[in-house]
């Protein structure tokens, strides 16, 4: 008797492949040319996460929302010569070669064989499927959701569309903030597999009730939905 089949709802960015590093890496390089222009170091990471917080309830996410906040700092500093270097930075992160995180190549054709998978990703239509072309990976996904943000209305709205059973359903990701806690509000099952880098917007607390799965790496989902 075969079992009931499971959805697995999965994140993308620095869940399947490396992303947050690019962003980290255009980051400090962009604090460290303003600080050759007298910038403070701490000032300038405080005014580039102030910029994006307030952005990106208007841009969404992505590499042109942040490159957006550096030219608007870079002008808030009085520095508009980095105009080209953002722009050339921009281009760097869009076409990014795709790494995907360890485990990923095996394990994700094993879920694929006894589950029904959707890639749930927040970002522009046009760079995150990109990226899932490039990784090879489109063609063990059933459906890819690309949306503005990931609240738990999001998350309701997907059970709506698929018809989602709750409890054979699961959203997996390295964000508590938009993986877990919204998921976790929509009624679904929650497995958690944390990252080094993630980055400081997606950090928040979520409840240890012994509900979220926490993994160490992608390969231990083989264990659970193999
Ligand atoms: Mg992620």
């Amino acid at each position: 008797m075969n079992p009931e089949p499971r959805t697995l709802l999965i994140d993308a960015d620095d869940t399947l492949w490396e992303n947050n590093v690019y962003f980290d890496r255009v980051t400090n390089e962009f604090v460290a040319k303003l600080a050759t222009r007298g910038v403070r170091a701490d000032l300038a990471h405080e005014t580039l996460w102030q910029t994006e917080q307030r952005n990106i309830k208007i841009t969404g996410y992505g590499s042109a929302a942040f490159c957006a906040s550096l030219h608007e700092v870079a002008r808030a500093f009085g520095v508009g010569d980095l105009e080209p270097w953002i722009a050339e930075k921009e281009h760097f992160i869009y076409h990014h070669p795709i790494e995907l995180m360890p485990g990923v190549r095996e394990t994700l054709p094993l879920l694929h064989s006894k589950n029904h998978l959707i890639m749930v990703t927040k970002g522009r239509e046009d760079e995150q499927l990109g990226k899932l072309n490039r990784s090879g990976l489109a063609p063990l996904f059933h459906a890819t959701e690309i949306v503005f943000e990931k609240s738990a209305a999001t998350y309701r709205a997907l059970i709506r569309k698929y018809s989602l059973p709750v409890e054979r359903t699961w959203m997996i990701g390295n964000s508590p903030r938009s993986d877990i806690n919204p998921a976790k509000a929509a009624g679904l099952g929650t497995v958690f597999i944390p990252y080094h880098t993630t980055w400081q917007h997606e950090i928040e607390e979520f409840a240890q009730d012994g509900k979220t799965l926490m993994l160490e790496s992608f390969a231990d989902l083989a264990r659970h939905f193999g």
